[in-house]
């Protein structure tokens, strides 16, 4: 695998923010992993177009903090193969961030950056997929991007998409069941879109999810009494 090092994917410069316990999302430091060459494209590709779809909303990336990309040793998972990235948050040109372990109290960002990097990577690892994974989105290039319904982390994020941005009442459980086909059948209607059995269906499924996260993200009002 031909790797190379890197300071920015998309002109967006890394930091690392695990370097000690507290670190977390709070401080961090200018990173430069190695990236096997072919995941970065694919980094490249799909940063850009995070980029371009926040912006739309008026948040302006100007940093990626990171939990890592390669892994040292003898493993056999993807970030140790240097192809599996942890994106810990996003920090913007205003000075605010996103951080990924908010996704309870802030959905809707959240879930517009997970459709960006399902448009580009079928492997994305989200916040309930398990403990491990409440505070980064885990994403490789494993598997290409497709909605494979057998995948618990992509009923997840299509269950959180019809609870919180089209009104479906379905238990977001990881099981694509009856009740979840249902009201993704009745969405998929009433937005025009066909089966996910076509890769471009998905895609206009993820491109409509990230705009409608992002617009229920910039009308979220203040309780009068509660501004300063
Ligand atoms: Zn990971």
């Amino acid at each position: 695998m031909a790797l190379t090092r890197v300071e920015s994917i998309a002109g967006l410069p890394l930091f690392y923010d695990r370097f000690n316990g507290t670190s977390y999302g709070q401080h961090a430091v200018a990173m430069r992993p190695f990236i096997d060459n072919n995941f970065l494209d694919q980094c490249t590709a799909c940063f850009a177009e995070m980029q371009q779809v926040l912006a739309k909303h008026g948040f302006e990336i100007t940093q990626i903090w990171s939990g890592g990309v390669g892994r040292e040793g003898a493993g056999v998972s993807y970030h140790h193969r240097n192809r599996a990235f942890d994106l810990d948050a996003l920090i913007f040109k205003d000075g605010s961030r996103w951080l990924a372990d908010t996704f309870p109290a802030r959905p809707f960002i959240y879930l517009a950056i997970e459709a960006v990097l399902r448009l580009h990577f079928g492997t994305v690892l989200n916040h309930d997929y398990n403990q491990a994974h409440r505070d980064h989105l885990h994403f490789d290039n494993g598997t290409a991007p497709r909605f494979k319904r057998d995948a618990r982390s992509h009923t997840l994020f299509v269950q959180h998409a019809l609870v919180k941005l089209f009104n479906q009442s379905v238990g977001a459980d990881g099981v694509f069941g009856p009740e979840t086909e249902q009201a993704l059948n009745r969405v998929r209607r009433t937005l025009g879109i066909g089966s996910f059995s076509d890769k471009s269906n998905w895609f206009a499924f993820l491109q409509e999810v990230a705009g409608t996260a992002l617009d229920y993200e910039r009308s979220i009002v203040v309780a009068p009494d509660l501004v300063a």
